[in-house]
């Protein structure tokens, strides 16, 4: 799902649901895919990652969450089944982003498609890969228009001589963002290893010390903050079991024997639901800051039963470096962050601890119980928090306050640039340092004062250029504002409310 142009044209854009999507139609695709058998997998989707304010998060296609996840566990192949345009777009960014790994691929055509050929392909793709010598599981995932045709796949054998078969469905209309993508191939893994065991013994994780009561980090976090994370847990006898999303299958075992789960991304709805059914207790938040830091500490103590007297000495271990490094690195400006990657609360909890003013913070993300904490304490502090918060309400918010700095994704930096204010992608700055513990705290100092310097060089550019290259002056070779051609607002007009009529007599008739 491609970014929208926020200079898109609102009297000629489509109604929100409908065709609001590269999928062609949100409400029409999730009817085709109920007709089709998918009525409880769609059921399962809309209850996990509920929509709104509005329609829909712009972000890239929804599946590359499932794919990343799937490319980056060892011993796993992922095999796509969707439309070839698709197809393309997901192994160009997997490949883009490193994946070193083949993308496995069925393609269809409508005769395949209908006849349901298309499933026996999948069929045969997956017994032709699953070599138990080489894999402990393959992922297939259906994309948009399999799920809307209701390719079947939960009829795939469990497993293939040993080789755990995973075929999750995770179309653009009904997973909202990649972030949340990545959740349900997480959660269906895990599911398949909590049942494994509950069936029996197991293979012994790698690299796990035996007995050592250990908490579950949930989310890709920056390399360093596990480790980061560990040292603040050890006072509390305490060690960091495998991450999930997780790098081997046997990791997922390690992960289910936690004493508590740390949903420290706060959209693994799915995830949480397994974990839970395993027993386990689940906290939100994450050690940000100095009052993050305490609050998680005790969330974390009181799930894992752990005595006053350990957590009073973590506290004091971990509380005083991370109170030196903030004051070691204060951050004078006003920033605004908006992301998608779930840690936008979490930064800008560390952002105003250390001496920043923060008048907005927009997620991707949905609301979940998993970040109430964060969102306490931002609002308590005048901080408008947007979940679901879509390019529109971002750049309104940057217009609006006017930031030092701006955190957020491509199109909001970019948009950023073009008035003068510096900005920083979130994905590849922010999230590319640690930001947990003492360590995260020193972190974010550095780069927002590099780039706020930079402000009055951005004043002087933005001056230079004036109109050039902007609005319909965009583009090579255009010297004169581009001519719409006759009448075509007024055609495309009648098309849809024709289309609108049409659906609302079939919907009287129905
Ligand atoms: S799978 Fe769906 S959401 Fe993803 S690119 Fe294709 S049509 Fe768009």
């Amino acid at each position: 799902m491609s970014t929208h142009d926020t200079t898109l044209d609102r009297a000629a854009a489509p109604p929100p649901g409908e065709a609001g999507g590269c999928h062609g139609g949100r409400e029409t695709m999730l009817e085709a895919a109920r007709t089709a058998g998918k009525t409880d997998s769609i059921a399962q989707m809309l209850a996990d990652y509920p929509r709104g304010p509005h329609d829909q998060p712009q972000s890239m296609c929804p599946a590359f969450g499932a794919l990343r996840v799937g490319l980056r566990m060892r011993r796993t192949a992922t095999i796509l089944s969707g439309s070839a345009c698709c197809v393309y777009g997901l192994t160009f960014t997997s490949h883009f982003y490193g994946a070193r790994r083949t993308v496995g691929y069925v393609p269809f055509n409508s005769e395949t498609l209908v006849t349901g050929q298309l499933f026996e392909d999948i069929r045969k793709a997956v017994y032709d890969v699953a070599k138990p010598d080489q894999l402990d599981a393959v992922v297939i995932i259906n994309l948009c228009v399999p799920t809307a045709s209701g390719v079947p796949l939960d009829l795939l054998p469990k497993q293939i001589e040993g080789v755990r078969i995973i075929g999750i469905d995770v179309p653009g209309f009904g997973v909202p963002t990649h972030a949340e993508a990545k959740d349900v191939l997480a959660g269906a893994m895990l599911r398949y290893a909590r049942l494994e065991a509950e069936a029996g013994p197991v293979a012994r994780p790698r690299g796990v010390v035996l007995g050592e009561p250990t908490v579950t980090l949930l989310g890709e976090l920056f390399p360093a903050d596990p480790v980061g994370i560990g040292a603040l847990l050890a006072p509390l006898g305490l060690g960091v079991a495998p991450q999930l999303p997780s790098r081997e299958w046997r990791d997922l075992y390690a992960a289910l024997d936690c004493v508590a789960v740390a949903a420290v991304h706060p959209f693994y709805t799915a995830t949480v639901r397994e974990f839970h059914a395993a027993g386990r207790p689940v906290v939100g938040s994450g050690p940000v800051g100095v009052d993050g830091t305490a609050a998680w500490l005790e969330a974390i103590a009181a799930a894992a039963n752990v005595p006053a007297d350990k957590l009073d000495a973590a506290k004091a271990r971990a509380l005083p470096a991370i109170r030196t490094a903030l004051e070691a690195n204060p951050i004078k400006a006003r920033v605004t962050v908006s992301g998608y990657e779930g840690s936008e609360l979490l930064v800008a909890r560390l952002l105003i601890e250390a001496g920043a003013e923060v008048p907005y913070v927009g997620t991707a993300a949905p609301r979940t119980e998993w970040s109430d904490p964060d969102r306490e304490w931002l609002t308590a502090r005048g901080v408008h928090v947007q979940y679901r918060a879509s390019l529109e309400n971002d750049i309104a918010a940057m217009q609006d306050v006017r930031p030092d700095l701006a955190l957020g994704t491509t199109p909001l930096v970019q948009k950023a640039k073009s008035m003068g204010i510096p900005a920083l992608y979130f994905t590849n700055m922010v999230s590319a340092r640690p930001l947990f513990g003492p360590a995260g705290a020193g972190a974010l100092a550095g780069i927002v004062a590099a780039q706020t310097r930079g402000a009055e060089r951005f004043a002087r550019m933005v001056e230079f250029f004036g109109p050039v290259g902007s609005g319909e002056g965009a583009g090579y070779g255009w010297t004169d504002v581009p001519k719409e051609p006759a009448g075509w607002r007024d055609r495309t007009r009648k098309v849809r409310e024709a289309r609108a009529k049409a659906r609302a007599n079939q919907a009287m008739g129905s």
